[in-house]
């Protein structure tokens, strides 16, 4: 048995999470990023916490609505000239997943990660003494033409099957419950028995430093290659050489290209997505609240109001497109008229995204020692404290209770 530390690659909220999840169990821990925790993906999302996000990207009639996502009004989705050639082949992948039947399946799958997620939360959170960081609320799914909007719908209903509380509002009690929203706004549906991060950057530092105090070790440098050497993996990195007899690869949309020189591929795609935050807002959210036409999603920060979307396909290092971060703060505008934009800060972070919404979970096919917990796509934050608990139990050798097949990562592989 070897005694170098279990090596957590990565520490976004999903490294972190795993780390924390194994020294619980007892185990010798070292996370290794290039930067300091939650700086990348998961420092800019949404922040929205919910067991009742289960329903996947792939729906049925999908491909209907995609001309509309790209080229309408407010075009949440694109896809740079570079990243055509892998789109296409990921997309058919997307598309072949959008039945009843595969919708159904992968809620199963996306609810055994999502649905205890403000339970672990609250746990970590308080013993780390920042419970302040996750507060309850509602999604308040917020529609312009609310005539078509019904709760039969195949996606509240998978919802509403799974327990969810929900409740179709109209113009007046949407105005009562967020006063700044725009007029414009006629109905909408109400998600509730969620919580809301209210800085998701925080509760990565906070959680890293509560693991650091129970004794995992992080390490700061850049990860070259893994290789096997003996019954040890060898993590090359830019300033040292580390060992481990287990590693578990939490490198969000970078996990990929570690990967790739071990022969294993995996069709993730980095689904970029931006967020403008305004740190003097002169109005207040109580809520999570999605603009379902234009895919984004505002929530009053620490920071400020945030309002967060895009779904833009890029390569990894291309540089951020300064027209997303503009068109966000026109739908910013556009939702909350009386929001000031004085101020403004722009961020953009990568998606770790596989064509089924959900991410690679469990041992990397024969590559003993060698575990996934990577892609969980737009629902990271909320499925990472459970993810981090499943590996962790694989990790330890013991099969976890819950049917994670589905998120096999080798899923894929022809
Ligand atoms: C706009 C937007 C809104 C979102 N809203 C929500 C939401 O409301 N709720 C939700 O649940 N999810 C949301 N998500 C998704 C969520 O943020 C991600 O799924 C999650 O952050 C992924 O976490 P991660 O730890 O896997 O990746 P990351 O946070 O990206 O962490 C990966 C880490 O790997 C490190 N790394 C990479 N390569 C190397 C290397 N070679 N050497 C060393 N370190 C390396 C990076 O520095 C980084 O720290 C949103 C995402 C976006 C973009």
């Amino acid at each position: 048995m070897s005694d170098h530390p279990i090596t957590v690659l990565g520490a976004g909220i999903v490294g972190i999470c795993t780390a924390l999840a194994l020294v619980e169990k007892g185990h010798a821990v070292r996370v290794i990023d290039r930067k300091a925790p939650g700086q990348e993906t998961s420092f800019g999302n949404a922040g929205v916490i919910s067991p009742w996000s289960v329903v996947p990207q792939a729906m049925p009639g999908v491909w209907k609505q995609i001309p509309n996502l790209m080229f309408g009004t407010y075009k949440p989705l694109s896809v740079r000239a570079q990243s055509w050639p892998r789109m296409l082949r990921w997309g058919l992948t997307f598309l072949r997943r959008g039945t009843e039947e595969q919708a159904r399946a992968t809620s199963d799958a996306m609810s055994v990660l999502c649905a205890p997620s403000i339970d672990l939360y609250r746990r970590y959170l308080t013993d780390a003494g920042a419970a302040r960081l996750v507060k309850d609320a509602m999604y308040v799914h917020a529609f312009r033409d609310g005539s078509n909007v019904t709760l039969s719908s195949l996606d509240y209903t998978i919802r509403r099957e799974k327990g969810a509380d929900l409740e179709l509002i109209g113009a007046d009690a949407l105005r009562a419950l967020e006063p700044a929203l725009s007029h414009d706004f006629q109905a909408a549906v109400l998600v509730k028995g969620q919580a809301r991060a209210t800085a998701p950057e925080q509760i990565c530092q906070v959680l890293a430093q509560h693991a650091a105090a129970l004794g995992v070790e992080f390490e700061r440098d850049a990860i070259q290659s893994l290789s096997k050497d003996g019954a040890d993996w060898v993590i090359r990195c830019e300033a040292q050489t580390f060992r481990a007899a287990s590693v578990v690869i939490a490198l969000g949309a970078w996990s990929r290209d570690v990967l790739r020189p071990l022969g294993v591929t995996v069709p993730l795609m980095a689904e970029r997505g931006y967020h403008v935050e305004y740190p003097l807002p002169q109005i207040d959210i109580a809520n999570s609240v999605m603009d379902t036409d234009a895919k984004v999603v505002a929530s009053a920060m620490e920071g400020g109001v945030r309002v967060a979307g895009q779904a833009e396909f890029a390569p990894l290092d291309a540089p951020e497109d300064p027209r997303k971060s503009a068109r966000l703060r026109r739908i910013a505008k556009a939702m909350f008229p009386d929001l000031d934009t004085e101020g403004e800060k722009t961020w953009m972070g990568r998606r770790p995204s596989f064509p089924d919404s959900l991410p690679a979970l469990g041992q990397i096919g024969h590559h003993e020692g060698l575990f996934a917990n990577f892609g969980h796509c737009h629902y990271g934050l909320m499925m990472a404290p459970k993810s981090g608990q499943i590996i962790a139990s694989c990790v330890s050798g013991r099969p976890p209770n819950e049917d994670i097949r589905r998120m096999n990562p080798m899923r894929f592989a022809t």
